[in-house]
């Protein structure tokens, strides 16, 4: 159930959120002001288990290590003063004790002047021996003796009890992250368990109506719950213990139940949802109702994020992300996370930084913190240049897709071309592709890209359109350029389009044509043009456009001739919103390429060939990942691949 507010109670609740839009700094001193210092939570772990955890106090060594004075060698273990006059042409004789010293076996016999014991490496010296000597340095003498024929000097070959580790010395400090060395070094020490940082208890739950587990069904208008799977692992990868509740609805008693149930067991809890203004915004009043002191930030001048609710409701931090994933995900990352890992014990968290620069403007809200997830690759010269990737805070592969993001700073309302900047890395390292493919997308390039995948090439596809792409080509900045632009002079695609520089790589032809739901008896059995027509004459009929730009859009407007039927300003980017929009009745027809027609179960009547090429940058062309690609495009495979899924090969 949504809960609409009573228009007497709405103005209130507008009131109530976003009174104050907090910078990111201030929302994130004042949350750690109400959450520091506090007492760490602590166990005993077996040290086995204790790898990735912070130890909650400093460890002092209980013995020496090593515990005796130990050979170092397989050898013998002499008195140095005897053998001070040994040299190549003066041999020391030396009696062989009765005793051999092996690992693990206490010495029996003490050395006495003129004898030697044979010991192994890592054997205790015997009561007067002073050094080993090793046995590649000494020769038989019959059966119990040797000779010596070089000095040795005291200590020689021997680890002296306490050497590496002394007892008493502070072995390790608190705060030191458990790795296998820190394992290795306890181990040593014989110490079995140790006290470190417990695992911090982070329940999770997801708000609304729309949301469905992974595994389930979804049903109309209904939504995969993201937020909870990735919200989930961030915290586990962060040295946290998630609890995952699932997704309740937006229903204030069900949600205050939960959020009771989750507090009574968890040390922190994260809400993901309804913090947008407007209906169904229920938790916050909710928490208002847990503990003290309450909301501490609601509204962070950062995007994407801005609806971020931070709480603390009686010491335990009680946070509320946005609905959108990407939203969820910043946020989390940079104001959840030095709360988390503090609360943990564990020391900030260090991601890897590359210097790059952006190729194109980016716009950006003054006043707000701005991330821009960005794909990376390398630039004329091997420099990086970082594109923009962003969908929108509404987009998951965006996510998936980018290599990291960079910050606009909440003073700037842009970022100019060629801005050198920071870009903090998803993972450790940067990966430049072996081909990069930057212009307009088609599902039929997987097709192809996937031979060079599976041949151990990394293929990097940025989709920003024919015309971004073509600019990209002349920058250089990547190898081919996927473009589809029809030239209304030459009435040819593509060629006009090329400069010095750039050849063109024919693709592949696409049918494009109209869509419309299987038995519509207005467009069964007609041409494009009559199909056209027909809907033309019938008020009640909803068209669904594409965007100005799109190669789409210049057929439709053709075939409209001027017309602006019900539907026109709908205008989508992609051909597969065309045929979801007609598929799910919010539109009766519109124009797609046949694969997507075909793929989402509708009726479809051909209207044109359009021509899908490449621009390919000629200094390029010798690279081994374009010679790859380029095979690959004229393969067999590919072509019978592309061919099923209803593309012509050129
Ligand atoms: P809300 O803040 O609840 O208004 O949500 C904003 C947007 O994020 C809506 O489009 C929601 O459907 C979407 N959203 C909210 N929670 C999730 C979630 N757990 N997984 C995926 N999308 C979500
Ligand atoms: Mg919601």
């Amino acid at each position: 159930m949504t809960m609409i507010p009573k228009p007497s109670d709405r103005s209130a609740l507008e009131q109530e959120q976003f009174l104050k839009i907090l910078s990111r700094e201030e929302a994130l001193a004042r949350f750690e002001a109400a959450l520091f210092p506090r007492a760490l939570p602590i166990e005993m772990r077996q040290l086995v288990a204790a790898l990735g955890a912070a130890l909650a106090e400093d460890i002092t060594a209980p013995i020496d290590v090593p515990p005796f004075d130990r050979s170092n060698v397989d050898g013998f273990a002499v008195r140095s003063a005897d053998l001070a006059a040994a040299g190549e042409g003066a041999p020391v004789r030396l009696t062989l004790n009765a005793e051999i010293i092996h690992c693990g076996t206490a010495p029996r016999m003490q050395v006495a002047a003129g004898t030697a014991t044979p010991i192994a490496t890592g054997g205790p010296l015997p009561r007067g021996a002073d050094a080993v000597v090793m046995v590649e340095h000494t020769q038989p003498a019959g059966l119990d003796a040797i000779d010596v024929r070089r000095a040795v000097s005291p200590g020689q070959f021997v680890s002296y009890a306490g050497s590496d580790i002394a007892r008493g010395e502070a072995l390790l400090r608190a705060g030191t992250i458990i790795g296998s060395r820190e394992i290795g070094m306890l181990a040593a020490c014989g110490i079995a368990k140790v006290t470190v940082a417990r695992k911090l208890r982070v329940a999770v739950i997801s708000t609304g109506d729309e949301l469905v587990q992974p595994g389930e069904a979804l049903a109309p208008a209904e939504i995969y719950d993201t937020n909870g799977a990735i919200v989930a692992a961030a915290i586990d990868e962060n040295g946290g213990e998630a609890i995952f509740l699932g997704a309740v609805p937006d229903d204030e008693a069900q949600l205050e139940a939960a959020m009771r149930r989750a507090l009574e067991d968890a040390d922190m809890l994260v809400l993901s949802g309804g913090t947008s203004k407007g209906a169904g915004d229920l938790s916050h009043r909710i928490i208002g109702r847990l503990g003290q002191p309450g909301i501490i930030a609601h509204g962070v001048a950062l995007k994407p994020g801005k609806p971020l609710c931070l709480a603390v409701c009686d010491g335990k931090p009680v946070v509320i992300l946005p609905g959108f994933p990407t939203s969820a995900m910043f946020t989390f990352h940079d104001m959840i996370v030095p709360v988390l890992r503090r609360m943990a014990g564990l020391p900030p968290r260090s991601d890897a930084k590359v210097g790059a620069t952006v190729p194109v403007r980016i716009a950006s809200e003054l006043g707000r913190t701005e991330f821009v997830m960005v794909s990376l690759v390398e630039g004329k010269d091997g420099h990086l240049i970082a594109y923009p990737s962003g969908k929108g805070s509404g987009a998951i592969t965006s996510f998936a897709q980018a290599d990291g993001f960079l910050r606009i700073d909440a003073l700037a309302d842009q970022m100019p071309a060629g801005t050198e900047t920071e870009v903090t890395l998803f993972t450790p390292h940067v990966r430049v592709p072996d081909l990069v493919i930057v212009g307009s997308h088609c599902t039929g390039l997987d097709l192809v890209t996937a031979q060079l995948a599976h041949a151990g090439l990394a293929v990097r596809s940025i989709a920003v359109g024919s015309i971004g792409g073509l600019a990209a080509a002349k920058r250089g900045e990547c190898d081919l350029a996927p473009i589809h632009l029809f030239d209304d002079k030459s009435e040819t695609y593509n060629t006009p389009y090329l400069v010095e520089g750039l050849e063109l790589v024919p693709g592949w032809r696409r049918m494009q044509g109209i869509v419309f739901r299987k038995g519509d008896t207005r467009f069964e059995g007609l041409g494009a043009k009559e199909a056209v027509a027909a809907a033309l004459a019938d008020s009640a009929c909803i068209m669904v456009n594409r965007n100005q730009g799109a190669g789409t859009r210049i057929l439709i407007d053709r075939l409209l001739g001027g017309a602006r039927p019900e539907g026109y300003w709908n205008q989508p980017r992609s051909h597969n919103a065309v045929a979801a929009a007609v598929a799910q009745h919010r539109a009766d027809w519109g124009m797609t390429i046949a694969p997507v027609a075909h793929a989402a179960g509708l009726g479809f009547i051909p209207l044109a060939e359009e021509h899908y090429d490449f621009a390919l940058v000629t200094a390029r062309k010798d690279r081994p990942a374009v010679q790859a690609f380029l095979d690959a495009l004229g393969s067999d495979e590919a072509r019978a691949a592309l061919e099923r899924a209803g593309f012509r090969p050129a």
